[in-house]
């Protein structure tokens, strides 16, 4: 970093926080893991280590469950009014907003996600998560049925599952969580979070914030650990309920067939490899640059990066041009300098898996048109990346890459079928975008793509309201929005014969005709 970049100040608060112990919450308690275990957390920006953290084992998770267990089946928590439940959750969201540049600037060190992405992905996001759930407390209900046995009253009851193990990933760490425990709570589950093993800490400054504005213990419990072990035991154990995942679709294939032996609930948020298509008459001054953010920011890991490019072929040059200049333009640097745009891989690893995968499509036969290799030797940077003339079943273009690598290839067709088959030709099914000015033909892809979001003329749009999960591969259920509360509910059926009259087993005694 040249010595006169401005930069983001750490605040006095964040190096206290990081000197500090990073426990596991456990009920009413912080404490070390049984084992002693404790995890190097690095930052990615520069490879050093910055914190420590508890790395939490099988008993751990034991006992975070009977706290869960405790809290939902007897302790307060079950007994609150909904407007108390709000009130603690808008509670956090308030704690939460006095700390925005604090917690940024944990994710920033731990995650490397410049400063303001942070700001706005990982901690605005969570807030409004928070907020946005707080109002469905008490609002989901069942309905009365009818049914066609006489003189019976028949009902929905709408029930929180009970306890939830969130298992989440890395790539906007706090987030990543929020997003899960919010609605949890909103419905009267508790919790036990498992946030991804090298980005921890702002899910432990979480937890210290949620018993600050009261929760009751074991509401929420955080476990920082190693997936194959505290999060495999959360999966197996049987005091779970259900499992709320987001990662790999290879790890959730995993939990699935884990998750079998207890036959607990579970949702998916998984992987992606959405296109983008670009239609002549598309606005390229906006398409453009949207197109090269939706793969280029955080590093492109993002589960619903845009990374399969198809563009007409009369207009293909043109675009890939434009996302090469953008590219060339786009700021990489350490992400607590103003202005940098795009900051580094979160770890050593998934540096080396990004440069695996461009590596293999050039030995592939697909061509580098820009970047394809690492910036620097400190840190885990990769520079923005287009690949163009790559076969349809190479690795590159068939599986999740994960960072800032974009395929594209030029699209001859007019046929808005066949155009939507190149698109649907994926495992995946998470989300699409979509540019024309011609919304007939934008509402037709919408109903021929085989994903759980379509975004016309716009990138991602995250938003509490807006359901987003998976299709094929990339998922079960949807998070955000009523799908995504509901999804912490179990139906129950009542029916009440109300008379000693007609039963169910005499019913066949009635002449239907
Ligand atoms: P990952 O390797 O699948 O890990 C996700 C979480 O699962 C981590 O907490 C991980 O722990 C844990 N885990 C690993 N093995 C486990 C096991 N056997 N049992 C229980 N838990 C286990 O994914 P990642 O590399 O962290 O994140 C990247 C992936 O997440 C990408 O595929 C991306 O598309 C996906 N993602 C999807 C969405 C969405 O909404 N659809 C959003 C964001 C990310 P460790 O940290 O110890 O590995
Ligand atoms: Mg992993």
């Amino acid at each position: 970093m040249p010595a006169s970049a401005e930069t983001y100040a750490i605040p006095p608060s964040v190096d206290a926080f990081l000197a500090g112990d990073h426990n596991l919450l456990i009920g009413d308690r912080w404490t070390p893991a049984t084992s002693g275990e404790t995890l190097d957390i690095v930052n990615p920006a520069t490879g050093k280590v910055i914190a420590k953290a508890a790395m939490a084992g099988v008993e751990d998770v034991d006992a975070a469950v009977r706290a869960a267990r405790h809290a939902f089946d007897h302790g307060p928590w079950s007994k609150m009014m909904p407007a108390q439940r709000r009130a603690l959750i808008l509670a956090l969201a308030d704690e939460i907003e006095a700390h925005i540049e604090e917690l940024a600037m944990i994710d920033t060190l731990n995650m490397g996600m410049p400063v303001p992405d942070a700001r706005y992905f990982s901690v605005m996001l969570s807030i409004e998560s928070l907020r946005y759930n707080a109002g469905w407390c008490g609002k989901i209900s069942g309905e009365t049925v009818t049914v066609g046995v006489p003189d019976h009253h028949a009902y929905t009851i709408k029930e929180p599952i009970g306890v939830v193990g969130a298992i989440v990933p890395w790539n906007t760490p706090l987030m990543a969580g929020v997003i899960k425990i919010a609605p949890a709570l909103a419905a009267g589950c508790t919790v036990i979070l498992k946030p991804a093993e090298i980005t921890p800490l702002t899910a432990v400054r979480l937890g210290q914030m949620i018993e600050k504005v009261g929760f009751p213990p074991g509401v929420v419990n955080i476990l920082a650990g190693h997936g194959g072990i505290a999060g495999q035991a959360l999966v197996e154990h049987p005091g779970v309920d259900k499992i709320s995942f987001t990662g790999s679709t290879a790890v959730g294939q995993h939990l699935v067939r884990t998750a079998a032996g207890t036959m607990k609930r579970i949702s998916l948020e998984l992987g992606g490899k959405s296109p983008v298509f670009i239609f002549p008459d598309a606005d390229l001054e906006l398409a453009i640059p949207m197109t090269a953010m939706l793969i280029f920011k955080n590093s492109g890991q993002i589960c619903a990066a845009g990374s399969r490019l198809f563009a007409h072929h009369t207009i293909f040059d043109k675009v890939v041009a434009g996302i090469e200049d953008f590219a060339r333009r786009f700021k990489v640097g350490s992400p607590l300098e103003m202005g940098v745009e795009m900051g580094p891989l979160v770890s050593e690893k998934q540096m080396n898996r990004v440069t695996g995968y461009i590596d293999k499509g050039r030995a592939d036969g697909a061509e580098v048109a820009c970047g394809g290799g690492r910036v620097g030797s400190e840190g885990f940077f990769v520079e923005p990346t287009v690949m163009v003339n790559a076969r349809p079943d190479i690795s590159l273009v068939r599986e999740e890459i994960f960072g800032p690598v974009l395929v594209a290839a030029p699209v001859t067709s007019n046929d808005l079928d066949q155009v939507a088959a190149i698109g649907n030709d994926s495992d995946y099914g998470l989300s699409a975008y979509v540019w024309t000015n011609n919304m007939s033909v934008g509402h037709q892809m919408a109903r021929k793509l085989k994903t759980g979001s379509v975004r016309i003329n716009g990138g991602v749009n995250l938003d509490a309201n807006l359901p987003f999960g998976g299709a094929k591969m990339s998922g079960w259920g949807r998070e955000y929005g009523r799908d995504g509360v509901e999804a912490f509910f179990e139906s129950k059926t009542v029916s009440v014969a109300l008379t000693a009259g007609l039963g169910q087993s005499d019913a066949s005694a009635i002449d239907l005709k």
